[in-house]
């Protein structure tokens, strides 16, 4: 009854608006890959991952190996794909060599899988998977209001769909998108992603959002745009409870470091400590104080509860970093910070700028800026297959295979480098 029979890999895409950052512009496409482990008695786990080439390739390559496994073992799970995608697969034409993926590729991969295995656990049982984690400490999560400059609409795309946001290139632009998000959704925290215009610029607009909302609190993610100099000159900006963390404003552990030594501003990160592997040097150089955790790539939910112990241990602030995603990454998200006591933060979360989904009922509501945590068995969310079909073929259609925002902004802008930090 729990051993895996089957696994569906499908990589997706969905619209994605011309959102800004320090690398560049959102294509007009999102990829993403949606996998579904299935049991003999014809139940189904669901899971979501990135979509780029390479993690889709990965996914394939160690899906047969986890056939006649027990969804129930997930280290058995986590040792199998280890073993597998350190050897390269000569049909496939991987070459996967230690260290030439990065450190989070075990990780990346094993999340993906043990999310939808997860959620066969909580179909089996009858449980939520929050209680497959140890059971929930809050009914709902909190998210916040994930503001981002950009443009009207994808001036480079043949497809003529325009997002309902409209242009935000200013204070004023973006406090408009604020008010049109708090409205719908009742966010009651805001997170401005920066490291687009003059530093200056942004503080502005950081300084208007404070007037329109002074009861939310503010945070500022440059993604490592700045120097530790131009961070330095910046820093008496922030004072008077402006910020409540600044987001890797440089980039790097011992650039963040240097910062840190500045000021008493928490800082938090999603870029310097992105796995396990990173926390003693961050720890010695007090570089954060808030850490960004993301199931996707920390090795699932479990390890964001493992990493939820080392915060609590080192009186570390924790909440989670998102990218562009559909419902199944974000009930996910829900169960496993339900699950988290010191869970200190409003979560990211990308998901109001999506308007497609895959799962049965469409959109998942927000109410006061939080999400319910079902109670339903597993994640709560069912695949809906009509929709599936259409964000596959979209995929096929689209033309894009990894995400490349420096490519995008080189559309608009011949000379642009994405290098970071620009200031
Ligand atoms: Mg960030």
């Amino acid at each position: 009854m729990s051993l895996i029979e089957s696994i569906e890999i499908t990589p997706i895409a969905f619209r994605d608006p011309p959102l800004l950052n320090a690398y560049g512009v959102h294509e007009a496409w999102a990829l993403r890959t949606i996998i579904e482990v299935k049991t003999r008695d014809g139940r189904y786990g669901l899971g979501e991952s990135y979509g780029d080439e390479q993690t889709i390739s990965q996914l394939q390559a160690v899906a047969p190996s986890l056939i006649g496994m027990d969804v129930f073992h997930l280290n058995a799970i986590r040792n199998r794909i280890t073993a597998v995608v350190k050897q390269p697969d000569p049909k496939s034409g991987l070459e996967i060599a230690p260290g030439t993926l990065g450190a989070t590729t075990v990780p990346r991969i094993f999340s993906a899988f043990e999310v939808a295995c997860l959620d066969l656990m909580g179909k089996i049982t009858g449980r939520p998977v929050c209680d497959l984690l140890g059971g929930k400490v809050r009914d709902s999560v909190d998210y916040s209001a994930y503001l981002f400059y950009k443009f009207d609409r994808h001036r480079f795309s043949d497809d003529p769909w325009v997002d309902r946001w409209g242009e935000a290139l200013t204070p004023e632009g973006i406090v408009e998108q604020a008010r049109k998000m708090i409205e719908q959704y009742g966010f009651r925290s805001i997170k401005l992603k920066a490291g687009v215009f003059e530093p200056e610029a942004e503080i502005a607009a950081l300084r208007a959002l404070k007037q329109a909302f002074p009861d939310h609190p503010l945070r500022i993610d440059p993604n490592g745009g700045w120097s530790v100099e131009t961070t330095a000159r910046l820093l008496p900006q922030f004072d008077g409870n402006l910020l409540q963390y600044l987001e890797d404003p440089a980039p790097g552990k011992e650039a963040m470091g240097q910062v840190s030594a500045l000021t008493d501003i928490p800082l938090a990160t999603n870029m310097c400590v992105i796995g396990n592997f990173d926390l003693p040097r961050a720890l010695e150089l007090d570089a954060v104080q808030v850490i960004l955790s993301d199931h996707h790539y920390w090795g699932g939910l479990k390890a964001t509860q493992e990493l939820a112990y080392v915060c609590k241990t080192w009186n570390i602030g924790l909440s989670m970093h998102s990218n562009s995603h559909l419902g199944i990454s974000l009930m996910a998200m829900t169960h496993a910070a339900a699950a988290i006591d010191n869970l200190s933060y409003a979560c990211d979360t990308h998901y109001p700028w999506q308007e497609e989904e895959v799962i049965v009922g469409g959109k998942i509501a927000f109410e006061n800026g939080a999400v319910r945590v079902p109670d339903k068995p597993g994640l709560g969310v069912e695949l809906d297959r009509e929709a599936l079909a259409v964000l596959a073929q979209n995929y096929l259609t689209c033309g894009i295979r990894a995400r490349d925002d420096v490519a995008e902004m080189r559309k608009y802008q011949p000379d642009w480098s994405g290098k970071i930090p620009r200031y």
